[in-house]
């Protein structure tokens, strides 16, 4: 995510908590655990038990009355047999649950749907729910607003962290990722955008069926749906590797036809990917259009812009693409794993065209008075979900890669970033992973760095 000053009043109340050198590496859970624990941050999203393997969601939409009609297919492997168990669901009137093909019965509790199958579901299992309303658009702990957010001629779906729930009945934890196929039908006079690639489009009577495909893990946050009028441009890339990446933007014709971040895209793609390995998925592109969130979002494969596409920006979502939806965090806490390093991409970007180096960024920042919201609290020890989007977890997040830079040398600190992209690529991860992949490539011992730098609250010292 990126707004246009991600630097917001921090709580500075949050006493920092004191940890020895070295005891980053040892909190974390495996990563091998398929469990998804409750996330720390926000409990009462995800549900233990099963994994989702994909979804299938077919929307019928009205963009005059912005309502939906939906059916969405879950498919899932249970971890052992459950006589009932949740998805994530916010509104919406729920009008049958089928597991397995057979009736099945549910209650409501907040945003909890609670799924009891007739008989208990080992193994894979297929939930069908079928849906119908006016989906809401949720406003998050920092007053921003996400979901299913309306626009003058339709609306455009954002789910970062939690407002996919209020459209598509899932387990909404960055945890289980899962693939994706989405069937949307609406009037012939819109169009329609997802992420992936588009399978098919099929004209009915005064309908246009678009079907999406993203064959690549997806985290729930990042699925994205925007439909109203656009104009659509398609092109294609090439990766380092030789592939060709087909790129599909919708621009909506009252706000930009982002005509200069359209033709950048490739050479920005072409940057990373020679900094942090291949492009991760099958495609590209972006979705501008007028929800009026004040922030772009790197909704997997295409990101969202809500009106124009500064360069910055654009480096921003793209960096995303490794960093975030390819390597994805498995609890909130962790975001600076997303945002320290788009943030950090953009430093590249800008020294790498005549701006600021890395390190006279990094010297800026570190000028700040020790009451600045900056250090306040630590990058991954914040406690109010307000502070999911703060200046620690931007700036100070970059800073800790600068200052590891300048610890491991630019080759092993390139080293690091591309064996991450690439050893972690559509997983999930946590902070430790990362401090136990940077000392084995260095040979360091630098969980002092990442101590001083994610876990104490305040102004490192001596920097
Ligand atoms: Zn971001």
């Amino acid at each position: 995510m990126s707004k246009p000053n991600p630097v917001r009043a921090a709580a500075v109340t949050l006493a920092g908590i004191g940890l020895a050198a070295g005891a980053l590496t040892a909190v974390a859970p495996p990563a091998s655990a398929r469990t998804q624990a409750p996330d720390t941050l926000f409990p009462g999203q995800g549900n233990p038990g099963y994994d989702v393997r994909s979804y299938d969601v077919s929307l019928g939409y009205a963009p005059a009355t912005n309502h939906l009609r939906a059916v969405a297919t879950i498919r899932a492997r249970a971890e052992h047999a459950l006589a009932s168990y949740h998805l994530d669901l916010q509104g919406m009137h729920v009008r049958a649950i089928t597991v397995d093909g057979r009736p099945a019965t549910w209650k409501r509790h907040g945003h909890e749907l609670v799924v009891t199958p007739r008989r208990k579901v080992r193994g894979p299992f297929t939930t069908t729910v079928r849906y119908a309303g006016t989906p809401k658009e949720h406003t998050d702990p920092d007053g921003s607003t996400e979901g299913w957010v309306r626009t003058h001629d339709g609306a455009t779906a954002l789910g970062e962290p939690v407002g996919t729930m209020t459209w598509l009945p899932s387990n909404n934890t960055p945890g289980d990722k899962a693939r994706y196929t989405f069937r949307v039908t609406a009037p012939s006079t819109v169009q329609v955008a997802a992420n992936g690639d588009l399978a098919e489009r099929v004209r009915r009577g005064p309908d246009t069926t678009w079907v999406w495909r993203e064959k690549d893990p997806m985290s729930t946050y990042l699925a994205t749906v925007a439909i109203g009028r656009f104009d659509v441009h398609r092109s294609s890339t090439r990766s380092v590797t030789g592939r060709t990446i087909p790129i599909w933007s919708f621009t909506d014709p009252t706000t930009s036809s982002a005509s200069r971040a359209r033709a950048l895209l490739p050479r920005v793609i072409r940057f990373e990917e020679k900094r942090f390995g291949a492009y991760p998925f099958t495609s590209a592109g972006m979705i501008v259009d007028d929800a009026k969130v004040g922030y772009a979002l790197e909704t997997q494969t295409r990101p969202f812009y809500p009106g124009g596409v500064d360069t910055p920006t654009l480096v921003h979502e793209t960096a995303h693409q490794w960093y975030g939806d390819s390597v994805t965090l498995r609890d909130w806490h962790d975001i600076w794993l997303a945002e320290g390093f788009a943030t950090y991409t953009e430093w590249l970007w800008g020294a790498a065209h005549g701006g600021h180096t890395p390190a006279q960024r990094f010297d800026s920042l570190y000028a700040k008075p020790a009451d600045n919201a900056l250090w306040h609290p630590a990058p991954t020890e914040f406690t109010d979900p307000a502070d999911l989007f703060g200046s620690p977890e931007y700036n100070r997040g970059a800073m800790t890669l600068q200052v590891l830079r300048e610890r491991v040398g630019s080759k092993d600190f390139f080293a690091i970033l591309r064996a991450w992209a690439r050893a972690h690529r559509h997983g999930n991860v946590r902070t430790a992973q990362f401090v136990a992949l940077a000392e084995r490539i260095s040979g360091d011992d630098l969980g002092g760095l990442f101590s001083d730098w994610l876990r104490q609250d305040g102004k490192p010292a001596g920097y």
